[in-house]
Order: structure tokens, then C-alpha cells, then sequence
């Protein structure tokens, strides 16, 4: 292992990671598994990680041996407002939590109620988690630990670059990660007060966006570095196509903008320990894998049909995830004789097209509508085919997650998709089936070319044992962000990045 990259003062590098989501305790989608999984990755490389998080109530209760650091007392409309600092459940990792129950103690999503009404304070209750972030880096609420790198998540945790941007001497590199940026964080013009940021913020050099405020503008303008979760969908976003409005500003940042490759947490996705399987199994052994496919048919009740493919979804059900395509190319997958298992939730309109599905064809389609952990891991070890039409993806797990379990991605080409599938045409590389236009049509060829190669045992089992011995180390992608680390804090030392 490479030497640890140190601090400018010598040590072991201090890094802080502020996020809204950590899987398992609180987790809307992919950005919880990457907060998860980098900080252990980064620890192991050497660097001095610590996180820092909303005191939601799965992450307040679960923390353990919290002790209090500072009492910050009211701010944001919160009342009594403390920073706690404790040790995560599983990892081990140390923890900051941010003790603010009256913004945050509530049930719900992170961002939602239980009507899927956004929060109406999420201004308040997310610059919190900035505010915290920056004021950390400042050496200002813990005597004890100072981060070099402060590290902000996606919109929740982006208004950190802004307030240390706003205090100068504040030392700490700002690096700032897209997770997904079509949730900006938007907010009426009328709160930037409430931000408590001198008034030159609020300008189209600062978090002004067509006359509203954007929290993602705060770190896409004041971090030093900008890293997204995939190499393409960093050019990507760049471009009208996928920019979300903020294409201009992200080519702004030219070089200062990169993808680096989320990786796959063999701890939690691993076919050969996996608890939640009732067998395991591995590219040398993939027997197992047929009594998952036994296994999961007969508790979501489809037809036990071991010789027809089954194709598998696990995704949140929103537009961008393409389902809609999905269900047009339904009739043409039945009739080739495959049968189909969606896990997810969201848009009331498509979970109710996908329950309509399956009581059209009871034994032959099953929705599940919710989230639940343990059937992700069972329907992407006994599926066939991992589905994921999506119209963008920023890297995309669920894909990766089929490679590692012999589960062939049928993807789009675009974002993560493209930089982590093969398409089977390519002789002697192939993982997978990629499809380029956002129609059925082309969705339905890529299924078609899946079912001929299924027939072929011999040529699929090849496809699978490829797909099952890609590298996706969190390891490969920690050594990326430590580098992106350096880049960053030789940054502080030059010029001024808002611009
Ligand atoms: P996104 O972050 O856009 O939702 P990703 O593919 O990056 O998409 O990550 C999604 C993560 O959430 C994966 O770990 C996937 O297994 C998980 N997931 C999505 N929907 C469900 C669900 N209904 N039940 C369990 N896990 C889910």
C-alpha cells in the first residue's frame, strides 16, 4: 500500500465527509452506499476520516458512545442545537452528529414527510449540516479535530463550500461531490436570509439560479475540486442534454470538475458470503446461483421456470430510471417466455402501471412495491438479468452489483452505465447488453440479443464469470480521491475559486 498522503502539518490527512445518507441507517438511493464505503476505503488508504451527519432518527439512536463536543446552542430556528461525536454501527467509523431534534427528529424520508411533501424547512434543516461542515473546518466546534479536506455531498451538504468560502481563513481544501444533479436543492429566492451569507452570495456568481437560490450551486462555484461518480456523466453534465440548467456553470469549472468511479462494497455485495441468500456461490462455482433463482421464484411467487430468464429491476421508480420503457417492451419479453421481478418505489403512476402488469400476468411479473434491503440482495443474485434502462445515471450500483453476482447488466448507454458495462458484441470483453436510444425498440433489441445468448449456456456462463471477476474496488477509487485530496489543497494555496 502507498505511503498515507499526510497533512500540510505532517500527520496522517484529516478528512471530513458531510452527507445527509449512510447506509444502513439512512438511505434514499446510491449516495448513502458511497458514504458508506469511501471513508473505510480512505481509512484503510492511510487518511484520518470522520463523518459528519443530520441527527435523523435512525442516525441519532444508532451512533454509539456519543459524547457532546460542543453545545452550539440556537441556530436556524432550532432551539437547542449540539454537535455530538461517536462511533458508527458496522464500520466503526467516528461520527459527528448533528443533535437537532426539532429540525430533524420527525418520521419520513430525509427530504420528505410521509406524503411525500418536501420538508418545508429543508432550508433550514440542510444549511445546518453545511453551516456544521464549515464551521468544523474552521477549528471552531471541536479543539480536538480539524479536518484538512472538508467533503460535501450532493445539496444537502453543499452550502459548506459557501459559508468557508465566505471566512477565508478558513484552511481546509473544499471537495465537493455530484451524486445526482437533478436534486439541486432549490429554494425561493426570499430564504438566502435565513442562509445568514453576506448579500454578494446571492448573485449568478454565487447561489442565484433564474432568481431562486441553489444549495448545489454552492458547491458546484466554492469547492476547490468537483468530482462526480463516473467519468462520463462528469462530460455529461457539461452539456445542455444533462446539465439541468446548470451545464454552463459545470463547464465553468473545466478541469476542476472530474468523475471518479464509485466502487462496489464487497463487505455488503459479495455472492460468496452473502447472508441474505439462501446459497452462495462464485465465478468458480456458480451452482448456487440456480438455487437463488429456485429461491426467489417461489417467494415472489412467479413460476418456478428454471430454464427461462428472468429479468430483475431494483431501482427507485422515477423517470430517469427509464421503467416506463420496461413496460412497453413487457408483451415482447413474455412473449420470448421470460418473466420479470421489479423491487422499488416512487412515482405513483408507474407502480401502478407495474402492479397492473403483474395482475395481467400473475406468475409471470411480480412488483414490489417498497424498500427492502434483504430482497435487493436476493433478486440480484437470482435474477438473470439486471435491467437499467435509465434515461441518465450518474454511475448507477445496481448494475455493478449484477456483475459481481453473475447477473448480466442490460443497460443504457449513458453515465456510469457506459464506463461499467460491456456489450456483449464486443468479442472476448463483454459483461453485459448495452442499448443506446431511450425507445422501446432499442430496449427490446438489447432484450432480444439477451435471450439468443441465454439459449447459449456455454457463451453465457463465459459472460457471467467476465462479469464476475471486474474489479470495482472502493480501494481503486480512494487512491482517485486522495490524489484529487492533494490537487485540492495545493488549490487553497492559489487563487480564489468563486469566479
Ligand atoms: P440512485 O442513487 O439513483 O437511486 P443507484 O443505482 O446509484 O441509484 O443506487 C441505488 C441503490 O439503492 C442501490 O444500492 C440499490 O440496490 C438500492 N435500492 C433502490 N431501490 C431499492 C429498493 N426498493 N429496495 C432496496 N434497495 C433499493
Amino acid at each position: 500500500m502507498k505511503p498515507p498522503l499526510s497533512s500540510p502539518a505532517g500527520q496522517p490527512l484529516r478528512v471530513l465527509h458531510a452527507a445527509a445518507e449512510v447506509f444502513p441507517l439512512v438511505k434514499t438511493g446510491g449516495l448513502a452506499d458511497v458514504v458508506a464505503a469511501l471513508p473505510p476505503a480512505l481509512t484503510r488508504a492511510g487518511a484520518d476520516v470522520r463523518l459528519l451527519l443530520p441527527g435523523l432518527p435512525a442516525i441519532a439512536d444508532a451512533v454509539r458512545h456519543q459524547r457532546t463536543v460542543c453545545e452550539i446552542g440556537p441556530i436556524f430556528g432550532a432551539g437547542r442545537v449540539a454537535l455530538r461525536c461517536g462511533q458508527m454501527p458496522f464500520s466503526g467509523m467516528r461520527a459527528y452528529v448533528i443533535d437537532a431534534p426539532y429540525l430533524y427528529r420527525r418520521d419520513g424520508s430525509p427530504y420528505q414527510d410521509a406524503a411525500g411533501r418536501e420538508w418545508p424547512d429543508n432550508l433550514q434543516r440542510f444549511a445546518l449540516l453545511g453551516w456544521a461542515a464549515a464551521h468544523l473546518a474552521a477549528g471552531e466546534l471541536d479543539a480536538a479535530w480539524t479536518p484538512d479536506v472538508m467533503h460535501a455531498h450532493d445539496w444537502h451538504a453543499a452550502s459548506a463550500c459557501a459559508y468557508m468560502a465566505a471566512h477565508p481563513s478558513t484552511a481546509a481544501a473544499r471537495v465537493f461531490t455530484v451524486h445526482n444533479l437533478a436534486f439541486q436543492g432549490l429554494f425561493t429566492n426570499a430564504d438566502f436570509a435565513l442562509l445568514g451569507l453576506p448579500s454578494y452570495f446571492m448573485a449568478s456568481s454565487g447561489l442565484e439560479f433564474h432568481g431562486r437560490l441553489s444549495l448545489m450551486k454552492a458547491g458546484l462555484k466554492f469547492a476547490h475540486r468537483v468530482t462526480t461518480v463516473s467519468p462520463t456523466y462528469a462530460r455529461e453534465i457539461a452539456t445542455q442534454e444533462f446539465g439541468f440548467g446548470l451545464d454552463g456553470v459545470v463547464r465553468g469549472r473545466g478541469e476542476e470538475l472530474s468523475g471518479i468511479l464509485n466502487g462496489v462494497d464487497s463487505e455488503v455485495w459479495n455472492p460468496a458470503r452473502d447472508p441474505a441468500l439462501t446459497a452462495r456461490f462464485s465465478a468458480d462455482d456458480l451452482s448456487g446461483k440456480a438455487e437463488c433463482k429456485r429461491a426467489l421464484q417461489a417467494e415472489t411467487g412467479l413460476a418456478w421456470q428454471p430454464n427461462e430468464p428472468l429479468f430483475g429491476v431494483v431501482s427507485r421508480l422515477t423517470s430517469q430510471k427509464g421503467l416506463d420503457l420496461v413496460l412497453a417492451v413487457l408483451p415482447a419479453l413474455l412473449h420470448h417466455g421470460a418473466q420479470l421481478l421489479v423491487l422499488g418505489s416512487g412515482e405513483p403512476g408507474l407502480e401502478a402501471a407495474l402492479r397492473e402488469a403483474e395482475h395481467a400476468n400473475p406468475g409471470r411479473v411480480v412488483t414490489r412495491i417498497g424498500y427492502d434491503e434483504g430482497l435487493a440482495h436476493r433478486l440480484v443474485a437470482g435474477a438473470d438479468v439486471i435491467v437499467v434502462p435509465s434515461r441518465f445515471e450518474p454511475c448507477g450500483l445496481t448494475q455493478m452489483y449484477g456483475l459481481r453476482y453473475g447477473t448480466l447488466p442490460l443497460v443504457r448507454r449513458v453515465g456510469g452505465l457506459a464506463d461499467t458495462v460491456v456489450d456483449a458484441s464486443e468479442a472476448g470483453q463483454g459483461t453485459g447488453f448495452v442499448f443506446d436510444a431511450t425507445t422501446p425498440a432499442a430496449l427490446e433489441q438489447a432484450i432480444v440479443r439477451a435471450l439468443a445468448l441465454y439459449r447459449q449456456p456455454q457463451a453465457w456462463q463465459a459472460l457471467q464469470r467476465r462479469a464476475m471477476e471486474q474489479d470495482f474496488s472502493w480501494d481503486v477509487a480512494a487512491a482517485s480521491y486522495l490524489a484529487l485530496y492533494a490537487q485540492a489543497l495545493a488549490a487553497t494555496r492559489g487563487a480564489p475559486v468563486a469566479r
